[in-house]
């Protein structure tokens, strides 16, 4: 006899929107996750576009988030999922710490996206010391320093202005322009302390112990510029978490997972949503909607289970 009706991997917008779906269907639910509630939107200062709710920093919509999970007693728990096994009507959730084994009726994944690297040798030296993926978190550490931003998304220009705030400079290199929503990138570009170098590739980050510049060479003209800073963030796009799926089939040839449009895998009581799917637009409205769906889903597939 499964221990629950659905095990949800992931608390970020859509594994508790999903939570929230599957206790008001009256589902027995554990909310499963490696870090505190809340996924990406804990680490970004202002969340926009969620519907009625204006601008909000992210931490705080995370907050009401899990208060409205808490409201409905959803179970939560901090475990790493590493891998799920599908044994029929059973399905096995298998966690880092302990070993410790779940099981459940139905699975949700929901374990979103992490930030992309650039892969340079020089890189390592200074993550964390230096760079970082964070802005929210580690943005103070250069008040009225010089900072070189890396991306031109919309993560890149929405940090960019939170630490335009906080800087002495602020340098925003991108490979093409900047393609960030028209308002945020307009609004950059009239700071009179931010400069941003289009069409560039990234070669080095310079120093010894300590990182002392950015290196880049421009796409177009070949030109080479080095930007003395004292912090770099990198924003140059998402990865899909999923690597604890590898070897499942469930995902496509960039790790993303693959369902329709009920959330459904290619295994029968496992669903997905969230940022770690395969679709078009990654923002908390669409992952908050992917997790109602879900857990509608997984309770309708629990219901026929039970006859
Ligand atoms: C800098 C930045 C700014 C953004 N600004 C906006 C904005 O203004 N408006 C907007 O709508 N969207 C914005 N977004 C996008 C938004 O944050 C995401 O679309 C949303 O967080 C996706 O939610 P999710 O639940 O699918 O995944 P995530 O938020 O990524 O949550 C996934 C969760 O799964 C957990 N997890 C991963 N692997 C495991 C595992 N193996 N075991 C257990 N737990 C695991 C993670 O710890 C995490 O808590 C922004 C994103 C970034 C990075």
């Amino acid at each position: 006899m499964a221990q629950y009706d659905v095990i949800i991997v992931g608390a970020g917008p859509s594994g508790m929107t999903a939570s929230i779906y599957a206790a008001r269907a009256n589902m027995k639910v554990l909310l499963l996750d490696k870090l505190a509630p809340g996924g990406q939107i804990i680490n970004t200062n202002e969340i926009q576009n969620y519907t009625g709710v204006g601008t909000i920093n992210g931490a705080e919509l995370a907050y009401k988030m899990y208060e409205h999970t808490q409201e409905l007693n959803v179970e939560f728990d901090y475990r790493t999922v590493v891998k799920i096994e599908d044994h029929g009507e059973e399905k096995t959730v298998i966690c880092e710490e302990d070993n410790m084994q779940y099981t459940t009726k139905t699975v949700i994944l929901a374990t979103g996206t992490k930030q992309r690297c650039l892969n340079l040798p020089t890189e390592e030296k200074f993550r964390g010391n230096g760079i970082s993926w964070c802005a929210i978190c580690d943005g103070a550490q250069y008040r009225d320093k010089d900072v070189v931003v890396i991306g031109g998304g919309n993560s890149a220009v929405e940090e960019s202005i939170f630490l335009a705030g906080i800087v002495k400079s602020l340098t925003i290199v991108t490979m093409f322009d900047l393609t960030a929503d028209p308002i945020a990138c307009d609004k950059l570009r009239a700071m009179d302390h931010v400069k941003i170098y289009p069409y560039q590739d990234v070669l080095e980050f310079t120093g010894d112990d300590k990182l002392t510049g950015v290196r880049f060479k421009s796409t177009k003209t070949g030109e080479e510029t080095t930007v003395p800073c004292d912090g770099v963030f990198e924003y140059i796009g998402l990865m899909p978490t999923t690597e604890y799926l590898k070897d499942t089939g469930l995902l496509n040839d960039y790790g993303y997972i693959k369902v329709n449009e009920r959330m459904e895998t290619a295994i029968p009581g496992i669903y997905a949503a969230g940022d770690c799917i395969v679709k078009n637009l990654r923002q908390v409205i669409t992952a908050c909607a992917d997790g109602a769906i879900a857990a509608q889903e997984a309770s309708h597939y629990v219901e026929r289970l039970n006859g």
